[in-house]
């Protein structure tokens, strides 16, 4: 299938291009972006010019910010075209609902990516998870923002989520893992004076058996960068690292080889977008945004030094 790819920034030169090429599924057939350019491939600056003249492209994935992403995602299903969604799916839960109901209406395929979700270790942490008994899970997601995420303004800008830009990749892990639902109970956000979403942030959850759930996320980070999810149960302790692609199990790996060698997680999400669009059917799962939104709803905020890149 020829798909387009539309945002060329970090993640769509890290990760999409690469996933696109090295699958036999895609044919990266066009580019829409202000600025990014892929070399070889046909680039436009306007995405209904791109959706005008391009009609064998039935497949757009949108690596925007969240803000801009909602405009783009309801051009290209009033387009006609299937529509992969970067994480978070939009810049509001309301934007999400109103893509879904668009895509029934135009009969197209529609895909919230959580790419977290790929990761090496995260299948074999749900299934080992399934009937224990949760005594407590926490969360800590620290990363230093320079290196990550160099000159985007974007995501101190409202809507674009600060700390919690990554911090919804872990929370996409734990609504993927748990097996009960989690809802948040109280929240703190520490915002730069000079920002308007938080550098840093802390959630606790309420669980439905009494387990202790937490997260910690902290954009402050220098030296050891930490993605990491530690859950104790009855019957075991599990520690999801490096982001999900590490697995122990009371101290012991628990990846075999072959896990370890299957694809990462945008080639994971490709193929998945394929079935998608193959069964005609739409994956919206909202559960790690509606998270993000209740900790913006109910967090505590305190103002915190200016944040200078
Ligand atoms: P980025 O490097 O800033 O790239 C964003 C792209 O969107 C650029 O091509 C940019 O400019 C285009 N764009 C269109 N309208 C824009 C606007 N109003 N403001 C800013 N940029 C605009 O960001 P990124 O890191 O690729 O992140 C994009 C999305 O991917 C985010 O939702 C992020 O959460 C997700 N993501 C990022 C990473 C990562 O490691 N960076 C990992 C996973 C997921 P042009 O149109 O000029 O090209």
């Amino acid at each position: 299938m020829k798909i387009a790819l539309v945002g060329i920034g970090k993640i769509a030169v890290d990760q999409h291009v690469p996933a696109i090429a090295a699958s036999s599924n895609w044919e990266l057939a066009a580019t829409v972006s202000r600025s990014g350019t892929v070399e070889g491939i046909d680039a436009y600056t306007d995405l209904e010019e791109m959706l005008q003249s391009c009609g064998d492209i039935r497949v757009v994935s949108l690596c925007l910010p969240p803000v801009p992403r909602y405009a783009a995602a309801q051009a290209a299903i009033r387009a006609g075209r299937h529509v992969m969604l970067e994480k978070p799916p939009g810049a509001t839960l309301s934007e999400c609902h109103a893509l879904e109901a668009m895509a029934r209406e135009h009969r197209v395929s529609l895909f919230a990516t959580w790419h977290s979700r790929e990761a090496a270790g995260v299948a074999q942490a749900k299934q080992w998870l399934a009937g224990k008994d949760l005594h407590r899970l926490s969360v800590t997601w620290k990363e230093d923002v320079r290196r990550w995420h160099p000159g985007q303004d974007w995501i101190w800008q409202p809507g674009g989520l600060g700390v919690f830009d990554p911090g919804i990749n872990a929370l996409s892990i734990v609504t993927e893992i748990l097996p009960d639902p989690i809802h948040v109970q109280s929240a703190l956000l520490e915002v730069p004076e000079n920002c308007q979403t938080p550098i840093a942030a802390s959630i606790e959850f309420s669980h439905p058996k009494g387990a202790q759930v937490g997260a910690v996320f902290d954009f402050r980070q220098s030296g050891e960068q930490i993605w990491t999810i530690e859950v104790e149960t009855g019957q075991g302790t599990l520690v999801l690292s490096e982001g999900g692609a590490k697995l122990t199990i009371d101290g012991s790996d628990l990846l075999d080889q072959d896990h370890l060698s299957l694809q990462g997680e945008y080639p994971r999400l490709y193929a998945r977008m394929a079935d998608l669009v193959s069964h005609g059917d739409i994956d919206m799962d909202l559960a790690p945004m509606r998270h993000v939104a209740d900790a913006f709803t109910l967090g505590r905020r305190i103002s915190v030094a200016p944040f200078i890149e």
